[in-house]
């Protein structure tokens, strides 16, 4: 159905039929430019005034800013041209007109709240960088599950809608179920252990989570998307590498596919695949050298969560992205796995870019009986997991994965200032709609 010609392929002496927006109008008297937009690029459109027909040069250049238009005509060389060509027309057809107020500048020379650009997606991802940043997300996804088939793992969906959260506690949405109460799923750690624990092995899944998270901070959704990897018979360690051949992965990919995008968020000169390997720094190594930064106003002694200020520190020394392996049991969930040689320390794993977290992960606990004492002493019923904590009496191996935010990655990859920027509809405490 769709023959017209994409823009960026309207080659001199084509006829062709272009379609899209009406990104701008130049009148210049006697001449007259429609530059026409679509998801390629754009083009210019000649009208000479008294050498062509009346009605199709009213047609043309009435089609208010951001109508929807139909041209037919040939494609002429024009150096002058923005593109080098351009289309002289024969037929203009207006296939939906435009209001002529417009609630942002789709041209982006006025720039709008990040709320208004929230509100109209449609007209704010006609914007070349609203645009870009969804194509780059797109060819992250992309080069992700080409990364993980590479590494053996098989994708998979799980539930939303649980019974109980991954973790209990107030970070949850309930919902009503039939009656009965239920809740959105935090994240898909217990099933897809539940499927590394079966004949696949290797799992990943990308998919929502869902965080009823009070704060409201440039970092945090309420709804993200979360890349899961989950491995039998892998270790802390090789779920580092994992992840890292991952992200990895995801900057090579755009690096080679999305020069455009990177030229239009202006990225292109100094974007960079993540040197590897990542460097490993211990708990103890990240709280010793974040307070020799100074940067605290308090020390952190063993055994703290680490501050956002103290995150920010660390990754001004370090300069690059970094795995903080070994933390103290008691801040890591359950399912993490504790040294057996010091059950104080957990084998849970955060990968860190400067900015902020991207990953959190560990080898899990497969041992049924310290897995259920893990679930008591952090308050929570193991009754209330029995489909879960049931098949570990049935042969679990030993596995380990992690959960890496995408809105996280791309944010951090694309320098955005907010990860609002990274999803098309984000879902926070005032935003419901759209
Ligand atoms: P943070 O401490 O930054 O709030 P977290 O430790 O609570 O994150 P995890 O439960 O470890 O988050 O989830 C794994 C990853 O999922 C995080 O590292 C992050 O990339 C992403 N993630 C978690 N919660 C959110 C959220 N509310 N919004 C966006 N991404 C999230
Ligand atoms: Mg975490």
């Amino acid at each position: 159905m769709d023959d017209r010609t994409y823009t960026a392929d309207a080659e001199p002496g084509d006829e062709v039929t272009v379609a899209g927006w009406v990104h701008e109008i130049r009148d210049l008297g006697g001449i007259a430019f429609l530059i026409l937009r679509d998801t390629t690029g754009r083009i210019q459109v000649k009208f000479e005034k008294d050498a062509m027909d009346d009605e199709l040069v009213e047609t043309g250049l009435g089609a208010s800013r951001e109508s929807v238009v139909a041209v037919t005509g040939r494609v002429e060389e024009e150096p002058r041209a923005p593109t080098g060509v351009e289309v002289v027309p024969e037929s203009v057809e207006v296939l939906a007109r435009a209001d002529t107020e417009l609630p942002l500048d789709p041209s982006g020379k006025v720039e709008a709240e990040l709320s208004t650009r929230l509100d109209n997606r449609t007209l704010d991802l006609r914007r070349e960088e609203g645009q870009a940043v969804f194509e780059v997300r797109a060819e992250i996804l992309r080069a992700v599950r080409e990364a993980f088939r590479t590494a053996g793992a098989t994708e998979i969906n799980t539930p939303k809608i649980v019974a109980t959260g991954t973790e209990g506690g107030t970070e949850l949405f309930p919902i009503t179920y039939f009656g009965r109460e239920a809740f959105m799923n935090q994240s898909p750690q217990l099933f897809k252990q539940l499927i590394a624990g079966s004949n696949i092995e290797r799992v990943f899944e990308i998919g929502p989570i869902f965080r009823a998270e009070e704060h409201n901070t440039p970092r945090h959704l309420n709804e993200a998307t979360s890349i899961d990897f989950e491995g039998a018979f892998c270790d802390d360690h090789d779920a580092m590498d994992v992840c890292e051949q991952v992200v990895v992965a995801a900057y090579e990919a755009v690096a080679a596919h999305c020069e455009d995008q990177l030229g239009a968020l202006e990225l292109a000169e100094g974007f960079s695949v993540p040197e590897t390997p990542f460097p490993r720094l211990t708990y103890d190594e990240a709280i010793e050298r974040i307070n020799a930064t100074g940067e605290l106003d308090e020390q952190l002694v063993w055994g703290d969560d680490l501050p956002t200020e103290g995150e920010k520190a660390l990754g001004a020394d370090v300069g690059g992205h970094y795995f903080i392996t070994d933390w103290p049991a008691e801040i890591k969930p359950f399912y993490i796995m504790d040294h057996d040689d010091d059950p104080e320390v957990s084998t849970g794993f955060d990968l860190m870019h400067p900015r902020m977290e991207l990953v959190s992960g560990g080898q899990r606990e497969h041992r049924r009986d310290r897995l259920v004492e893990g679930f008591e002493q952090q308050g929570l019923d193991p009754d209330a997991f029995a489909y879960y904590t049931e098949m570990f009496r049935y042969g679990m191996p030993p596995h380990a994965g992690w959960g890496l935010g995408a809105e996280r990655l791309v944010m951090t990859m694309l320098d955005l200032e907010n990860i609002r920027e990274a999803v098309l509809f984000p879902r926070d405490r005032q935003r419901l709609s759209p």
